[in-house]
């Protein structure tokens, strides 16, 4: 009651009164300028949290849409989550708007970050491991030492603390708190537990901090009835919002790799040291665990990449295969009833043979179900095979698991509309909004940006493309002084376009590829005149302010390819509904992305640059229209001449 009613005298100062000129903002942000579209969003949100409404709202960079949604949240008076795209995204949030908001609006305000138990430390692992020989060199023993010292300091067990510790450090996947060695209350440290901690802050929390991966893994359980991860909340805010249909649809399919089946034995033998347990048969077992995933994992043809594996391509697979399959299905249940065997049999051991159960179960799902609500597939990715069954559509599941459950939901990105309209959301989210809204952009694009449209160009499937394409670079780069991201839509591509440009040019150049994204984009940060030549992954959440990126190129329209088992499995499934799959799929999917690309560029007020699409379908064909109106409105020009001349203007 008490906080119902604080919610309520907070609200009697009206929105305008915090996000407009002279507002509570104005005179309490440092960096405050009045923004229409932050102030028409918060009101937006206000009103969709008080009348309990479902609300998408497109709003540019440079809105500062997160006070806009966590401001009226607070003010709400419930519990509100905020799920977004990232962890850097969540900590960003955690640790530089949530102070403000306590310090200068809610002195009280009570907020919790989550993310998933992989991130935290498991005391009791820590604590059996203490003093045992198994560790793998004097690195290890170093970071373990380092770590225990930690474990007695730290209030949260967040790996992130942990600066000196590598991404890749093995010794971390066998002291975090995942659930599958977690004996939960029966665990003598369940009561000092990082992840009981997390829960108990949640639980006292009005504002929950979470990333899309932890809110749908939390849907998913929710859907079984399996229990929760989140405490009870009754609204929820997506930041980022474009990207919870690839998430939803990761959590609410089902997957197996081979190295899962993998960390199963590793786990398993590790277990059995640290409980110092002697079973002679259930380490025969492990080791022909692995003999058997051997086989069965390198039965699947193909080189690196996603293969379809429908119904079809399984049975072929099953009648040339039986004999491994059956293999590893057979050792997975020895595995599970020598664990079940065990005497004396502590809760770890109960816990292991539960894991080789649900293995078995994936696997047989993934190999002989016939739901057809699912597209069935297979990557190779490195040493790893994943077997995936992928939802089709999860329009229907997220109305069902989302939607119709909580009647709050604020959708909220950069990226949702297409030509102004948010139909294809709508549709592939299953939601139906009570307002629906694209709020004019903050910057002045006109001026900021100009959009090349170069002409002549072949196109993109003619054998000369990639080389007049990369004559068309090397003239751009020249014009920007590097200052550049080339984006491709395959990695073939990128690789091609870096071989042509690299000898047309004296800038350094940087290849996705060489080292990893983080490094890549510290070493473009860094390097004056700097091109940065890179996919997809690029084209999302990259922020360089500043003159140090000038220029965006973009090699074609980005269209799924159709040979993607998704893609082909969600096209179908529109073409037997009788509907248009490229105009309601695939322009769709491709006028968002090229919009992510794009708006890597203007990041502020007082950036300047050129953008470009060489692929010259965005004049030639009727649906380039569509690609052109979904795009702010930048200044648009044919002519090299002038991106020189706009480019001239922004050295002066
Ligand atoms: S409760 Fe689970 S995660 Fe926490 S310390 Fe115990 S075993 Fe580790």
């Amino acid at each position: 009651m008490a906080k119902k009613a604080a919610a309520a005298k907070s609200r009697e100062i009206a929105v305008e009164g915090i996000f407009g000129p002279g507002g509570l903002l104005a005179q309490r942000h440092p960096g405050y300028e009045f923004r229409p579209s932050q102030l028409a969003m918060a009101k937006i949100a206000e009103e969709a949290f008080q009348k309990h409404q479902h609300v998408v709202i497109e709003a540019g960079t440079g809105t500062g849409k997160t006070l806009a949604y966590l401001i009226p949240a607070i003010r709400s008076g419930r519990r509100v989550v905020v799920s977004t795209a990232t962890k850097s995204l969540q900590e960003q949030l955690f640790q530089k708007d949530i102070p403000f908001l306590e310090k200068h609006f809610a002195p009280r305000l009570k907020a919790a970050l989550m993310k998933g138990r992989s991130n935290f430390l498991c005391r009791q692992k820590v604590h059996q491991m203490n003093g045992q020989l198994i560790f793998k060199g004097i690195e290890e023993i170093d970071w373990f030492a380092q770590i225990r010292d930690w474990e007695k300091l730290t209030a949260t067990g967040d790996r992130s603390e942990l600066t000196f510790l590598p991404d890749d450090a093995e010794l971390w996947n066998r002291i975090d708190a995942r659930s599958d060695l977690c004996t939960g209350q029966k665990c003598t440290e369940f009561q000092h537990c990082f992840i009981t901690a997390m829960h108990q802050r949640a639980h006292e929390a009005d504002l929950i901090i979470v990333n899309h991966h932890l809110f749908f893994a939390d849907l998913a359980i929710r859907k079984d009835d399996f229990g929760s991860i989140l405490p009870e909340y009754s609204a929820v805010v997506f930041d980022e919002a474009h990207e919870i249909e690839d998430v939803a649809s990761d959590y609410f399919g089902r997957q197996l790799s081979s190295y899962r089946v993998e960390e199963l034995g590793r786990d398993t033998e590790h277990m059995l040291r640290l409980l110092e347990i002697d079973s002679a048969p259930l380490r025969r077992e492990i080791v022909r665990l692995r003999e058997r995933a051997r086989s069965f994992f390198d039965c699947f043809p193909g080189p690196e990449g996603r293969h379809r594996f429908d119904r079809a391509e399984r049975n072929v697979f099953l009648e040339q295969n039986r004999e491994p399959y059956d293999g590893l299905v057979s050792i997975l249940q020895r595995v599970e009833s020598e664990l079940a065997a065990l005497r004396p049999k502590p809760e770890e051991v109960t816990a292991m043979a539960r894991r080789a159960a649900e293995l078995r179960r994936e696997l047989v799902f993934l190999i002989e179900s016939e739901e057809k609500s699912y597209v069935y597939w297979y990557e190779r990715r490195g040493r790893g095979l994943f077997l995936v069954a992928t939802p089709i559509d999860v329009s229907q599941i997220l109305r069902e698991q989302l939607f119709d459950r909580f009647d709050t939901v604020i959708l909220t990105s950069a990226t949702l509309a297409v030509g102004g309209r948010f139909d294809y959301l709508k549709q592939r989210l299953g939601v139906l909004p009570s307002q629906e809204n694209v709020l004019p952009q903050e910057f002045n694009y006109p001026s900021q940006a100009l959009l090349y449209l170069p002409s002549g160009l072949p196109d993109v499937r003619h054998p000369s493309f990639a080389a007049c394409a990369a004559e068309e670079i090397a003239r751009l780069l020249e014009i920007s002084e590097g200052r550049a991201f080339v984006l491709s839509t395959s990695t073939a591509q990128m690789k091609e376009l870096f071989e042509r440009v690299r000898d047309r040019v004296h800038f350094p150049l940087l290849r996705q590829g060489t080292a990893p994204r983080s490094v890549l984009l510290e070493r473009f940060r860094q390097t004056p005149h700097a091109v940065l030549f890179a996919t997809a992954s690029f084209w999302q959440g990259v922020d360089v302010p500043g003159a140090q990126l000038s220029c965006v190129i973009i090699d074609r329209l980005p269209f799924a390819v159709p040979s993607d088992p998704i893609v082909a499995a969600r096209m179908r499934a529109l073409e037997e509904d009788g509907r248009n799959a490229f105009a309601e799929y695939q322009i769709p999917e491709a006028v968002l992305a090229l919009k992510q690309g794009f708006g890597r560029l203007i990041r502020s007020k007082t950036d300047r640059g050129v953008l470009s699409i060489l692929d010259s379908r965005i004049q030639r064909m009727q649906y380039g229209k569509i690609f052109l109106e979904s795009l702010p409105e930048y200044a648009t020009t044919r002519d090299i001449r002038e991106v020189a001349r706009f480019m001239e203007h922004q050295a002066r």
